[in-house]
């Protein structure tokens, strides 16, 4: 199959059409990362998804919607907080999950009684899923456990001539993933952290919790990505903290084959002179956030070993950032 990367227009948007109603899935534009969509309501094109990703069937999927009209049209149950929490960011990266009403394909949910919205705010994204006018399930364009895309060439190197369509919004502004929020209790509850943070959660609604699975537990993960290891460059890759940053970098001159060192701007000094390529986030969390996968897919071309120093701001969006980080790291999944 021939993988076409088109800009969206009106043509392009019609062929998407076309391809979604006929059960195909279509690679589409946020501001978070780029997404493989699929129809909602289809069992055999989220099945699709799940198989051309390799992603495994315990983690669910993301319905998209465009206007909140639309996502009241899939869940019943809607608590004055997530109202609010949805007034206040969406359009935008939060995905709120709700308890589901069994609207759209059960593969969706993947078992789970809970089913995750969003409404993106990317002009493309908008468009697209405008044009088709139903819920779109869309995990990040990336095959299973390798890093999220942020560009339709990212998305062309994982599924060339695996998927019919990329359609090309340009590189993603946001660059990690949305943050999860499970809205089906008393308060929100931080499921993956991501560019809305707690804090600004908590200042529109009072409260805000995060959830970390207990995984000794017999309880259901409430949120099975979580265990999956993810955004992985195809190369060794350790991480060490800022106040390890000598020791990282005595590990570079240790380590054979090429190194690469990935860090905030300011490790740059202590790297400068060792002829090692620097992949640099940047300085502000925003700037790290849209840098970061980037980085990452530059660096299994450029090295054989990535050393990753964490930066030293650890609140606020550089929670997701850092989440991103440590998964990259992790060489399995973890056991459940
Ligand atoms: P991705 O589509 O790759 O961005 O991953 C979607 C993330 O949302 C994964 O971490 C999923 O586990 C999580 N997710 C999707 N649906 C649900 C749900 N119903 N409940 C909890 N987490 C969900
Ligand atoms: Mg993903």
């Amino acid at each position: 199959m021939e993988t076409k990367i088109e800009k969206i227009t009106a043509d392009s948007l019609a062929v998407a059409k076309k391809i979604i109603f006929e059960g195909g899935v279509v690679a589409m534009p946020t501001e978070t990362v780029y997404g493989l969509g699929g129809n909602a309501f289809d069992d055999a094109a989220v099945q699709r998804i799940f198989a051309v990703k390799g992603r495994p069937s315990d983690n669910p999927l993301i319905a998209h919607v465009h206007t909140d009209y639309d996502l009241l049209k899939i869940i019943d149950y809607d608590p004055p907080y997530a109202k609010k929490l949805r007034e206040a960011f969406l359009p935008g990266p939060l995905t709120l999950v709700y308890p589901s009403t069994g609207k759209v394909s059960p593969y969706v949910s993947c078992g789970l009684n809970t089913l995750a919205v969003r409404i993106p705010s990317h002009e493309g994204a908008q468009a697209f899923l405008k044009a088709v006018d139903i819920p779109i399930v869309a995990p990040s364009a990336n095959v299973s456990k390798h890093v999220s895309p942020t560009s339709a060439q990212h998305v062309f190197e994982d599924f060339n001539e695996k998927i019919p369509l990329i359609l090309d919004g340009g590189a993603c502004e946001g660059g990690i993933e949305s943050t999860v929020c499970d809205v089906t209790g008393e308060i929100p509850v931080i499921l993956r952290p991501g560019l809305v943070t707690r804090e600004q959660i908590a200042a529109v609604v009072g409260d805000c919790g995060e959830y970390t699975p207990d995984l000794s537990a017999k309880e259901k993960v409430k949120s099975p990505g979580v265990l999956y290891k993810h955004y992985s460059p195809r190369c060794k890759t350790v991480l060490f903290s800022a106040e390890e940053t000598q020791k990282a970098i005595a590990a570079c001159r240790a380590e054979t084959g090429r190194v690469a060192v990935l860090g905030e701007h300011a490790i740059l000094a202590f790297v400068a002179d060792m002829g090692i390529p620097f992949l640099d986030l940047g300085e502000t969390e925003t700037e790290m956030a849209s840098r970061l996968y980037d980085l990452l897919r530059e660096a299994e071309k450029v090295c054989d070993v990535l050393i990753a120093v964490e930066p030293k701001k650890q609140d606020g969006v550089m929670v997701g950032v850092l989440n991103r980080l440590r998964k990259a790291c992790v060489s399995t999944d973890i056991p459940h």
